[in-house]
């Protein structure tokens, strides 16, 4: 094997075991953030058992298989949702390298990439968006500005209104037309991609909840009035922004050119 091949494979995967690990974590904050209970302090423990789990079961994903899916104490089975957000997790950090190489830029596009993972599941499981989230996406975007230009520091001001007060107005004339949660994600968004991507963002998020909900009243599951959760679609729009934005809006305007 090459020994560049070599390397590769070493650096890559170091990279994904480390988001993976990550996105252990992103499961804690997913459980314990609604909930109330402090992040850091105390050891993870089961849900449904609340024993404490032990050091060598708490390997991302690996754990999962050893322990056979279940919880080592109880026997109460482990949801695939845990392993499914570590390997996105491990995934976000190998997209984020592959795309910005081993760069400072490299670790805010991850870090955007935990922080709405984190945010999409919260809002599907609660149906808000904690404000502290949206706080950490705020600060976030100050590393961005300095990794990252363009877009301008006058880009990402404008970004911060370009979606955030439409939605709101809307939401003051159609009650209920977006969450609280929503607006504030997308002015937090706004600052970290400038008002180009920011628009862009919001396309991408309104035509994927367009088809989901136009998918879900074909399977009658929901009625015309029942509540679409917004914000994974928010989120996955914010990162495809993030990933191709610029490159998808310089092609569209060329059309016209
Ligand atoms: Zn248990």
């Amino acid at each position: 094997m090459p020994y560049h091949l070599l390397v590769y494979g070493i650096v890559y995967g170091i990279v994904f075991a480390m988001g993976a690990s990550i996105g252990s974590f992103a499961n804690v904050v997913i459980y314990r953030l609604p909930l109330g209970i402090d992040m850091v302090k105390g050891r993870s423990f089961c849900p449904n058992c609340h024993t404490q789990i032990k050091n060598q079961h708490l390997i991302p994903l690996l754990s999962y298989w050893f322990l056979r899916r279940k919880c080592h104490h109880c026997g109460a089975s482990i949801p695939l949702r845990y392993p499914v957000i570590e390997a996105v997790g491990g995934g976000l950090a190998l997209l984020a390298v592959f795309v910005y190489g081993l760069t400072p830029l490299a670790l805010c596009v991850f870090a955007l990439g935990a922080l709405l993972l984190v945010v999409a599941v919260i809002d599907m499981d609660t149906m808000e968006i904690p404000d502290s989230l949206v706080v950490c996406l705020g600060v976030l975007s100050i590393p961005f500005a300095l990794c990252q230009d363009p877009p301008t520091l006058v880009s990402r001001g404008i970004g911060f209104l370009v979606v955030s007060v439409p939605m709101l107005l809307l939401t003051m004339a159609i009650a209920n037309a977006f969450g609280g949660g929503d607006i504030k994600l997308m002015a937090a968004c706004g600052l970290i991609l400038g008002y180009q991507n920011t628009l862009f963002a919001m396309f991408v998020a309104v035509v994927l909840g367009g088809f989901f909900a136009m998918w879900l009243l074909r399977q009658q599951k929901v009625g015309i009035k029942s509540q679409l959760c917004f914000g994974p679609f928010l989120a996955l729009g914010v990162l495809a922004a993030q990933f191709v934005g610029t490159t998808c809006i310089t092609w569209y305007l060329g059309l016209f050119s």
